[in-house]
């Protein structure tokens, strides 16, 4: 059960009704918004329908919900709009496809600069780019860190691209949230707990990647936990799952796009890049990602891949991203129409 405070309700209001609640025998989570604070009435002890009815009868309360799903917060039952996030010149869940692009790592100012000249030309709103790296081996490079950091903003000055770029530790929140937009949450740490919590009280949008074997109720949790905690403003990526298949580096499932957008209002991303792992395909599941309804997609590119530190074989050059914006307009055009029908 949801509980939506009127806006700007007094204190003494709000302390009442999570007596109410804890009388019911339920546990309290209590969102304070700029405007309202939102409850989260939680826990299996008591009795929802008489809990339900007399909140609803309590001073201050405007709507209270019940929602059967185990993610709250983040659920269609809660919220029917979609969350619309707006980062830089884009607004994320709303009527135009968003596309961010851009380097697996940043790798040095020269790199960074010329991929995001040639991305914001070709369309692209946000600008990606790791500088700190999950890497399978401790050996491999790790990113360049702090300085990539100020590379990326570097490359935000110049070009007015939005910044979107990897937090893996809760250590490293507050560093990243200075330079990022939107701080990305690998899928190595989709279910780094201690982290979300602290992305939960970050102030910046968070695009959370779907784990290597994540089922989409324990992306939805995950997102549950940033949300419960403070920060509205979640995006949802599909980067492919593990699955038996071995001709592409990952599984992509498509479908987590429709079903996504049945169960949740937040906006839901592709990433066609770390998905099938090799140059070829992923123009094609960008096509895919626009035709199933989609917010947006993030797209590996790099100007010279075979140098590439980290991904180069899924990294598009640039000519073969520009071309790919040029083939992906027409599906865009009817995507647009879809979304202002
Ligand atoms: C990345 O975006 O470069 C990355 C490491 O992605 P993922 O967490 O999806 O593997
Ligand atoms: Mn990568």
């Amino acid at each position: 059960m949801i509980i939506s405070m009127r806006p700007h309700a007094p204190k003494h209001e709000v302390d009442y009704v999570c007596e109410r609640i804890q009388h019911f025998g339920f546990r309290v989570h209590s969102i304070v918004g700029e405007e309202r604070v939102v409850i989260g009435v939680v826990g299996t002890g008591g009795d929802v329908t008489s809990c339900l009815e007399s909140l609803e009868a309590t001073p201050g309360v405007e709507r209270a919900v019940r929602i059967s799903a185990p993610y709250k917060f983040v659920s269609k039952e809660f919220r029917k709009e979609r969350t619309v996030i707006h980062v830089g010149k884009a607004a994320i869940g709303g009527d135009e496809f968003v596309t961010m692009a851009g380097p697996c790592s940043v790798e040095s100012e020269k790199q960074i600069m010329e991929t995001a000249e040639a991305v914001a030309a070709a369309g692209a709103k946000i600008l990606r780019g790791g500088a700190f790296k999950p890497r399978t081996s401790p050996y491999d490079f790790q990113g360049m860190e702090g300085e990539g950091l100020k590379l990326l903003a570097k490359a935000r000055e110049a070009t007015g691209l939005a910044i979107v770029t990897e937090v893996m530790s809760d250590r490293d929140v507050p560093l990243v949230a200075e330079y990022a937009d939107i701080m990305q949450v690998g899928a190595r740490n989709m279910q780094n707990f201690a982290m979300l919590k602290v992305l939960g009280k970050c102030g910046r949008p968070v695009m959370l990647k779907r784990g290597l074997s994540a089922t989409i109720k324990e992306l939805l949790m995950s997102a549950e936990y940033i949300v419960a905690h403070g920060n509205p403003n979640v995006m949802l990526c599909e980067r492919g799952i593990r699955t038996f298949e071995t001709a592409t580096r990952n599984t992509c499932d498509i479908s987590a796009v429709p079903v996504l957008n049945e169960l949740t209002h937040l906006p839901v991303i592709i990433d066609p890049s770390h998905a099938v792992g090799k140059r070829s395909l992923v123009p094609a599941i960008c096509k895919a990602a626009v035709a199933v309804g989609a917010d947006g997609m993030i797209v590996e590119v790099h100007p010279c891949p075979e140098k590439a530190i980290s991904d180069g074989a899924q990294s598009l050059t640039i000519e073969g991203f520009q071309e790919m914006m040029k083939q992906l307009q027409g599906y865009i055009a009817l995507w647009s129409l879809e979304r202002a029908a």
